[in-house]
């Protein structure tokens, strides 16, 4: 095995002074990196690794095109929100572009709305506010293991015990934990488990509404990332989404991992449910780095924050990242990286579900595009977790050179969501050091 550098072992020291405990690290022995290009990672050895965990980069690293942005625009102009210039109506208007029409027959007002702040976690806790604000009532219901942020109000809606083990004791009264719909190791399999997973969830909606705490608001991540890249069952969302409404509610769909390309199929994760939100959060892709958050709306909904007061963030929406957003935009477009992330996504999904023929701790590979899961398994049929497994296996393929981590509140999916500019060939070269893993040890 390849010995920790000097450069790292001091890194790790470093930060052992000054960090909390509560703040996490990727590996036992993390290499340092210093540099990123594309789809790599290099450290401070010169030693190369392909990225699988950065989907923050969608474009790859060190984009030049995004380098380009920062650089012009801070040497020309950056304000807050409450000035006049053009960019901020400009990378609006281009991310509503993105959204679909409503079906006729949706309810609802169309999603012509956008207000930028600056991380997933404030559009999720923004979105919240906007759910409440426009019904005038407080409770919101999220689901089992999801992850939505470390505000306040994004954490009280997160539910993994990943997260925090005490969570589903400890969520504060105005939030209600619905079932996860997960089809592989969750309540319901097999025939009908998207319509019975929808019906327990219209039962706790009608619960809820007799306890005098009717929903607000209904979040989930569209396509179940931080379970794993759990796609949700057949019907699931459509049916949610209409009981939802049904009982006056607003559907919020988090979009901040799963959204903005990396589906292949699709620009946004509800698209594979055929559904259309009523909220939309959205982050981590926007700025390819640069920190942009936003939510998408309809302009009833945005609103009805004015009987709160006024809403405003600093940096939120300001010229510099508007046109980072922008230049995100155009740089996914001209290098068609959500018709990349279908193809080798895809190539990569085939690649797994071959070596599951061969290779027993493998189970469901969940997902689409270039967001996918590798749920390793002691037995398929118990589905009890190999988390200590795939820990080891994280380790080990750190040292042949392919970044991946662990996902789920079990901690045994190697989570697939590189930068959407992998190509074939480093896909090919993962799913052959995985093989090899498997070979060795497992
Ligand atoms: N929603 C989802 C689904 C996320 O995965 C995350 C971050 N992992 C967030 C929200 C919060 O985003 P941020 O870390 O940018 O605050």
């Amino acid at each position: 095995a390849m010995s920790q550098s000097d450069d790292a072992a001091g890194e790790l020291a470093r930060r052992a002074r000054i960090f909390a405990s509560a703040q996490e690290r990727y590996y036992e022995r993390p290499p340092q990196i210093e540099r990123g290009w594309r789809h790599h990672l290099v450290d401070t050895t010169g030693r190369a690794y392909v990225d699988m965990v950065n989907n923050v980069t969608g474009l790859g690293h060190g984009h030049p095109r995004v380098a380009d942005a920062v650089n012009r625009q801070i040497r020309i102009l950056n304000t807050n929100s409450r000035f006049l210039y053009r960019e901020l109506a400009e990378y609006s208007e281009r991310l509503l572009a993105l959204v679909p029409e409503r079906p006729s027959d949706a309810p609802g007002d169309r999603l012509d709305t956008v207000l930028l702040v600056n991380s997933g976690s404030e559009a999720v806790d923004l979105a919240l506010r906007l759910a409440q604000a426009a019904t005038g009532r407080k409770t919101i219901v999220s689901l089992r293991e999801a992850y939505h942020g470390w505000t306040m109000a994004s954490d009280a809606v997160t539910t993994s015990a990943y997260d925090n083990p005490d969570a589903l004791a400890t969520r504060p009264d105005w939030v209600h934990v619905a079932d996860v719909p997960n089809r592989f190791r969750g309540t319901y399999r097999g025939e009908e488990t998207g319509a019975r997973y929808a019906a327990d969830l219209g039962a706790d909606l009608d619960r809820l509404a007799a306890e005098g705490r009717p929903v607000a608001g209904f979040i989930c991540e569209s396509v179940l990332g931080n379970a794993g890249g759990v796609m949700l069952p057949e019907g699931y969302l459509a049916e949610a989404y209409a009981r939802v409404r049904g009982a006056g509610g607003l559907c919020i769909a988090d979009e901040v991992q799963v959204g903005f390309g990396r589906m292949g199929s699709s620009f946004w994760g509800f698209e594979q449910s055929a559904v259309s939100p009523d909220i939309i959060t959205i982050a981590k892709p926007m700025g390819n780095g640069y920190p942009i958050g936003g939510v998408i709306t309809s302009k009833r909904v945005a609103d009805a924050l004015a009987a709160q007061g006024q809403f405003f963030s600093s940096a939120g929406g300001n010229p510099l990242s508007c046109r980072v957003g922008i230049a995100v935009l155009d740089a996914m477009a001209e290098e068609g990286l959500q018709e990349n992330a279908r193809v080798v996504g895809a190539r990569l999904a085939e690649g797994f579900r071959a070596l599951a023929e061969r290779h027993r701790l493998i189970g469901p590979v969940h997902g689409e595009g270039l967001y996918l899961g590798v749920e390793l398994v002691r037995d398929r049929e118990s589905m009890e977790p190999a988390a200590a497994e795939a820990a080891a296996i994280c380790e080990r393929l750190r040292e042949l050179g392919v970044i991946v981590q662990t996902t789920s509140e079990r901690s045994n999916v190697l989570k697939i969501k590189p930068p959407l500019c992998l190509t074939a060939r480093s896909a090919d070269l993962v799913v052959a050091a995985v093989d090899r893993v498997l070979t060795e040890g497992w």
